[in-house]
């Protein structure tokens, strides 16, 4: 089977470059090959379902560019496609002095990226917008939204097909085989020969990379993040959603109240090291994967660097006090029992050799290829604009 485009991974990202693509030229012959039965299923499927603003990257980052451009391309893709969404806002809050000079940060950061309508807000006006919320002082960040990437992702799928792409799902890539001018993907059920590979595929993107290319020396590290739910008698707590500082050498935001698009509130999620990639219980371990990242040097140098984090979220992890405990410094109200447990996500987050987690996204092209190998949040949000850049980059091979 020949294709111009061979893109592994139905996830956001790999759907939002199909259809970049076909938007961008009709007659290409494009296919996503997907290991699970359904799009979606791992990091799109999993997440905290929040359209983010871009107020925390760093100015003229991949981030910072690709989730402002994003943001609007999709606000407008679901007012086109008709998909619930809204854009509620947050407040960001500091609980304590010393994080105010990190909120001042990402509100100048707010700024330079060009978010219009930033406030911060004293602790009488955080009540204002949170009345249940403890702080000392806040941003409020209207912009900010809400929608179900599971349905966007969806929407993506539908909108390939009837632009002539094709899909294939439950089929796994096991195999890259690299010729002069075309490459060949091999699954467990058949061969797609291809002009350029577009590679998607999150968890197992240094995977599929590491096929294409002897210069991929990255490693994903699978991080969970586990969820509870707020009881719905305790829902009216939370309007719209409430963020902590981020410590800024972590690159997880802190657990969080998020409102959700169909109903109900969620807290969290945390962030540990899952012992498989698709991990989403404490119980699943791959002792293969497990062993690749442990033997991983810059997975060594991170936790010489940050175990101390590292073990307070794995506390928090097991112990439902502890994890109630970091959602009372926003909301001192909260209580143990007033927490269910809720679903689990992975992040696929890219690591060197030295240990740098690598904060942006990162493209690689190679002759045949180019791997997305690092597309950690807000990389839904930002999912069109990564698919527009790469289609870019890949019609000018074609
Ligand atoms: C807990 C959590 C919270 C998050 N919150 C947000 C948020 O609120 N807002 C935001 O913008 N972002 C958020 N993110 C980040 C966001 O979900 C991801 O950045 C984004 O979904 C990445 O999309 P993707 O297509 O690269 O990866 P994925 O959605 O993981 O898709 C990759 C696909 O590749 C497939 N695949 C892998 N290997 C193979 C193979 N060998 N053959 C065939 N197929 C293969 C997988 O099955 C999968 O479907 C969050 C992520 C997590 C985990």
């Amino acid at each position: 089977m020949q294709y111009d485009i061979i893109i592994v991974g139905g996830g956001a990202v790999g759907l939002a470059t199909g259809l970049k693509l076909l938007n961008q030229n009709p007659a290409l012959k494009v296919v996503v090959i997907e290991k699970e039965t359904v799009v979606a299923n791992h990091q799109t499927g999993n997440n905290s379902n929040v359209i983010h603003s871009g107020i925390y990257y760093k100015p003229g980052s991949l981030k910072a560019r690709n989730c402002i451009h994003g943001y609007n391309l999709l606000v407008d893709f679901c007012q086109q496609n008709e998909i619930p969404h809204s854009i509620c806002g947050k407040v960001i809050v500091a609980t304590d002095e010393h994080e105010l000079p990190l909120l001042k940060n990402i509100f100048d950061r707010g700024q330079q990226n060009g978010l219009q309508n930033l406030k911060m807000l004293s602790a009488s006006e955080l009540k204002e917008h949170e009345p249940h919320v403890a702080g000392i002082a806040g941003i409020h960040v209207p912009q900010t939204g809400i929608v179900d990437y599971r349905v966007v992702a969806e929407k993506y799928a539908e909108l390939i097909l009837k632009k002539g792409g094709e899909i294939k799902l439950g089929e796994k890539v096991i195999d890259i085989q690299l010729g002069t001018s075309n490459a060949v993907v091999v699954t467990q059920k058949a061969s797609y020969t291809g002009k350029l590979i577009v590679n998607c595929a999150g968890l197992y993107s240094d995977k599929i990379a590491q096929l294409t290319s002897k210069n991929v020396d990255l490693k994903i590290i699978p991080f969970r993040g586990e969820y509870y739910k707020l009881k719905k008698e305790k829902e009216y707590l939370v309007k719209t959603l409430i963020y902590p500082v981020p410590d800024p050498n972590f690159p997880f935001l802190g657990v969080h109240f998020t409102t959700m698009v169909g109903g109900g509130v969620e807290c969290g999620p945390n962030a540990v090291l899952a012992f498989k990639r698709e991990g989403y219980k404490k119980s699943d371990i791959n002792l293969g994967e497990l062993g690749e990242t442990l033997a991983w040097p810059g997975f060594r140098k991170i936790v010489s660097k940050y175990w101390r984090t590292g073990m307070g979220e794995m506390y928090r992890s097991y112990s439902k006090a502890a994890f109630t405990k970091a959602l009372q410094k926003l909301m001192p109200e909260i209580k143990e029992e007033d927490l269910v447990a809720g679903g689990a996500g992975v992040r696929a987050q890219a690591c060197d050799r030295t240990g740098g987690l690598l904060d942006d996204f990162m493209i690689l092209e190679e002759k045949l290829a180019i791997n997305v190998c690092n597309a950690p949040s807000p990389a839904a949000t930002s999912s069109l604009s990564i698919g527009e850049t790469i289609a870019e980059l890949a019609l000018k091979r074609i």
